[in-house]
């Protein structure tokens, strides 16, 4: 039998959950499977028709782009638009994020080295620092640098003009932008969870490029599986291919599909064990809510900014789990998926 890393005993916290849409050092490889034009790009049309207007009015100005805010729950493809939007313009694009510049001279260094069009892009730029944030308002609305030369009274301040760039940030949580940092973006899009049928389409995609066969059914049954997310379709579409090179199978088919799933604890909604465990501690410990989010860290050992991003937004989606002003509730159907009796709040 085989025996999976992923099998219960195993199943640790959420950076090592199969279902967790953060990236791990495992999707490195998929950066081949990032899609780099916009034709290329599954699902998100409503944001696609927008932008092949903005890139489309923005080239034949010859002009730089908006700068454009994505946001949305990892693993959604904010990463990857973002390239799709350079390549697109055929724009240079340069690649960093919030945590990574950590003085006002980095981001200053990197700012007067972009040239006419390029693409800056910061990825969590919620977790820039409010000092450092402040060098990009006068970036990204007159394209210039403010800044203080000297000390006492001998100091100046000095404004260098910028080339005109396009910023573009990545966001989990648009709602931690300050109000001067999100007013200057001009485009601000969010990214939704993928329909079964556009994970589908990712999956074949995939599979094509990493040379291998998926039969369309189970190609469908891992899209289910996937909570709404290309990074975890594309994980999943990788150990499920371990699994059938190991029986010899020159094809991935629904039973190799079902039956690893099993073995890596991904439910038939894409549930794991994580999920399974805050819906059961709002469930037995709190007997279905309300309960806080600091409350709900403390009783499962899962950091609030995890539950937050990670956990939540799939359960909320399903409709497992409801925000109140209170806090977190579990919804019937929550206790239904897990064969739990509701008795009401
Ligand atoms: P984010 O930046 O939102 O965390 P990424 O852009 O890194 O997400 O996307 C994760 C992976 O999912 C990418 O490597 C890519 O292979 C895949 N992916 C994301 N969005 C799409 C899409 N719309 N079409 C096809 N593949 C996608």
């Amino acid at each position: 039998m085989i025996k999976s890393q992923f099998s219960k005993e195993n199943a640790g916290k959420s950076d090592d959950r199969i279902v967790s849409s953060l990236s791990i050092p495992d999707d490195e490889q998929d950066n081949s499977l990032r899609p780099k034009r916009m034709s290329e790009y599954v699902g998100q049309s409503k944001i696609k028709e927008n932008l092949n207007v903005y890139i489309s009015a923005a080239k034949s100005r010859q002009d730089a782009l908006d700068h454009v805010l994505l946001y949305g729950p990892p693993g959604l493809g904010k990463t990857t638009l973002a390239h799709v939007i350079a390549s697109e313009l055929g724009a240079q694009i340069r690649v960093t994020s919030g945590p990574a510049i950590e003085r006002a001279a980095d981001l200053a260094a990197i700012l007067t080295n972009l040239e006419k069009g390029d693409i800056l892009f910061i990825d969590e730029i919620h977790r820039l620092n409010r000092n450092i944030e402040e060098v990009l308002y006068p970036a990204m609305e007159d394209f210039s640098l403010d800044f203080v030369s000297g000390k006492g009274p001998m100091a100046r301040s000095i404004r260098l003009p910028l080339k005109h760039f396009t910023l573009i940030g990545a966001t989990t949580r648009a709602g931690m932008l300050s109000s001067p940092l999100r007013d200057r973006f001009g485009m601000m899009l969010r990214l939704e969870m993928y329909t079964p049928e556009e994970l589908r389409d990712i999956v074949v995609r995939s599979a094509g490029i990493l040379n291998i066969k998926i039969d369309a059914d189970a190609a469908l049954e891992l899209a289910r599986r996937s909570r709404g997310t290309p990074r975890i379709a594309n994980r999943l579409l990788r150990r499920v291919r371990d699994f059938a090179q190991y029986e010899k199978l020159d094809s991935i088919n629904l039973d190799i599909t079902q039956r690893s799933l099993k073995l890596m604890d991904v439910d038939e909604l894409g549930l794991d064990i994580t999920d399974r465990t805050v819906l059961e501690a709002i469930i037995d410990k709190f007997s279905g809510g309300p309960v806080g989010l600091d409350t709900l860290s403390a009783a499962t050992g899962e950091e609030a900014s995890t539950i937050e991003d990670v956990v939540e937004p799939f359960l909320i989606q399903l409709g497992f789990i409801s925000r109140t002003p209170r806090g977190r509730i579990c919804t019937p159907s929550a206790y239904k998926h897990l064969g739990r009796s509701y008795i009401g709040f």
